[in-house]
């Protein structure tokens, strides 16, 4: 649904996402936004349980692929690194072009594809820009940063819709 604001599906964490349910999906690819999706702003190790995730998604034959607005130099890369999965920075979202040279490089469809983020202007109106599913899921940790508390309420109309109509 081209320039909808609206996910499918609200995930309290991304482990919450069933790969195998992907799967009989025809999901290929998962990409994931990192701040407040993968791990906290500021944390640089991936968690077991995403690293755990992560095997079981490649398990359902589906790679995980960090698609990732930081501007931290590094950040992404160092991540995606110590996960063991491919990257883009700096990547522009809510534009397409992200999307569309990710899927490129995987050689995915939008249709075998999903975006997994925690904001609906960026993460989730960017997929539906670039024919992705976009699932969404609770900010790990909204504290920190006055602008997040403001930004999650005025995405609380888009959350409620999505969460009426779950992908998996
Ligand atoms: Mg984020």
């Amino acid at each position: 649904m081209p320039l909808s604001p609206i996910p499918r599906g609200v995930y309290p964490s991304v482990t919450h996402i069933s790969p195998r349910a992907l799967a009989e999906k025809g999901i290929k690819l998962v990409l994931a936004d990192l701040d407040n999706t993968l791990v906290p702003y500021k944390v640089t190790r991936p968690p077991a349980e995403v690293a755990a995730w992560k095997e079981e998604l490649e398990a359902n034959n589906i790679a995980l692929f960090l698609l990732s607005n930081s501007r931290k130099p590094g950040r992404a890369r160092e991540f995606a690194r110590q996960l063991g999965i491919p990257y883009q920075g700096h990547s522009g979202k809510p534009k397409r072009a992200g999307y569309l040279q990710a899927m490129e490089r995987m050689g995915a469809k939008p249709r075998e594809t999903v975006m997994v983020g925690d904001q609906i202007f960026t993460d989730t109106l960017g997929a539906n820009n670039a024919g992705v599913t976009p699932l969404l899921v609770e900010p790990i940790r909204l504290a920190g940063n006055p602008g997040r508390y403001i930004r999650y309420a005025v995405e609380t109309p888009f959350r409620l819709l999505g969460k009426r109509r779950p992908f998996v």
